[in-house]
């Protein structure tokens, strides 16, 4: 591949060739991926790819790796020292028990544990407002009050809340081939709330999550996947508005940058640079042929880069669409410097 490289950082000046075509000449921050196994070859990658990743735990029953907490955060913290400290993480709690006597407390001790383990934050998942019913059958919603300790926990020992809450729209719409989120209801039944309209709506959902951050000024929340807003760039733009408290990952929902009208979003991007993290949920399944994945990571890799920082014509698999040519101060800020500020301790 030719070096496009112009100005050679000291650190890298042994290299003859120290940025690739598709690459950006910092470090960059992927801040959201899940690596459910240790490998040296995941490693190496990020170093060749100039790239740190946030690895964040999740309680999914559904999905394979996901279904216990313990085992995802001891892989976690393994893959944190081996990769000296290159591959941070984010833990989480089962918000299961929340009805019970001291769960508060109980997750608080966790934590504790946890952040004592390196972790620069903690994740709450779709689980909350899309399935988990009390014992008088409401849905659990994330400003329930079992929680409000557990917020301020969190926000008092200066680590990060990722909030996983809601879905794409597309769940709560039949199956659309033309959907960048087609492939993963189709598989994914128990998640399409399409088929169960009982389950409350997104709107009540993102409703008790912004409850949470007017509640707690003090607690920085980054909101996954464009905290399920990807629809409209508009409607992130006055979340970011209401709450100075919250910003946005990209991860898994770069196509739905990229179906909406390009100068649209490329003025969003601009406008909010200090509140966007660049994140892809790439990872490792627990079982994943580590060749290929690292192979198709790279691929993703250069084509979020290309489509963020050129203006060049790139195939997705949304179609066709003209890179946005981002400025370079709020690339350098997008994929790499809102993670450390969001998610103190990432870069350490
Ligand atoms: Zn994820």
């Amino acid at each position: 591949m030719p070096c496009k490289k112009i100005v050679i950082p000291l650190a890298a000046a042994a290299l003859a060739c120290p940025v690739m075509a598709g690459q950006s000449d910092f470090e960059r921050i992927d801040a959201h991926v899940h690596v459910l196994q240790v490998s040296p070859e995941y490693y190496r990658m990020l170093g060749a790819l100039n790239l740190r990743v946030i690895n964040v735990c999740v309680l999914d029953k559904y999905d394979a790796g996901f279904e216990a907490v313990a085992p995802q955060q001891a892989t976690a913290q393994r893959a944190f020292r081996e990769s000296k400290h290159k591959v941070a993480w984010c833990a989480t709690f089962d918000p299961g028990d929340w009805e019970k006597h001291g769960f508060a407390r109980e997750v608080e001790r966790s934590l504790d544990e946890r952040f004592r383990q390196g972790a620069v934050a903690v994740k709450i998942y779709k689980s909350i407002g899309m399935e988990l019913k009390s014992r008088s059958g409401e849905y659990l919603m994330a400003d329930d009050p079992a929680f409000a300790l557990i917020y301020r926990f969190i926000a008092r020992r200066n680590r990060t809340l990722y909030a996983h809450l809601a879905e794409p729209t597309a769940a709560w719409l039949p199956l659309d081939p033309k959907s960048p989120h087609y492939g993963y209801y189709k598989n994914n039944p128990d998640w399409h709330m399409f088929q169960h309209p009982e389950r409350p709506k997104k709107e009540t959902i993102l409703a008790a999550r912004d409850h949470v951050l007017k509640a707690n000024p003090g607690l920085r929340m980054v909101g996954c996947h464009l905290g399920s807003m990807e629809q409209d760039v508009d409607t992130i733009a006055e979340r970011l508005d209401r709450y100075p408290n919250f910003a946005v990952d990209t991860a898994a929902r770069v196509a739905d940058l990229m179906v909406q009208p390009r100068e649209k979003v490329r003025a969003f991007l601009i406008r909010y640079q200090d509140r966007v993290l660049y994140g892809t949920d790439l990872g490792l399944g627990p079982k994943a042929d580590v060749g290929k994945s690292i192979e198709s990571m790279r691929t993703v890799y250069e084509l979020d880069w290309k489509y963020f920082s050129s203006d060049e014509w790139i195939e997705t698999r949304v179609g066709r669409v003209q890179g946005l040519a981002l400025p370079p101060e709020a690339l350098r800020k997008i994929f790499r410097e809102n993670a450390l500020r969001w998610v103190p301790g990432a870069g350490k």
